[in-house]
């Protein structure tokens, strides 16, 4: 089953053992709940895998979806 990632709107296998989901990854989930802008996915994740221009970038097409939310 295909579902859209609600932060990054792009498609992906809906997988009910991911933690994340119905977010297609890890950074989806946390930049939708705005750990990214408080710091503390920063402190509590993984050295590697904090990556604010990539945040920055994703929060930016948030704000500018190429379609309708999913909100809803
Ligand atoms: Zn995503």
């Amino acid at each position: 089953m295909l579902v859209k990632c609600p932060t990054c709107g792009r498609e992906h296998e809906y997988d009910t053992s991911s933690p994340w989901r119905p977010f297609c990854c890890e950074r989806c989930k946390l930049i939708d709940l705005g750990a990214w802008a408080s710091g503390e996915y920063v402190i509590r994740g993984e050295p590697g895998t904090a990556d604010p221009e990539f945040a920055a970038a994703e929060i930016q097409r948030l704000n500018t979806p190429p379609e309708k939310k999913t909100g809803r």
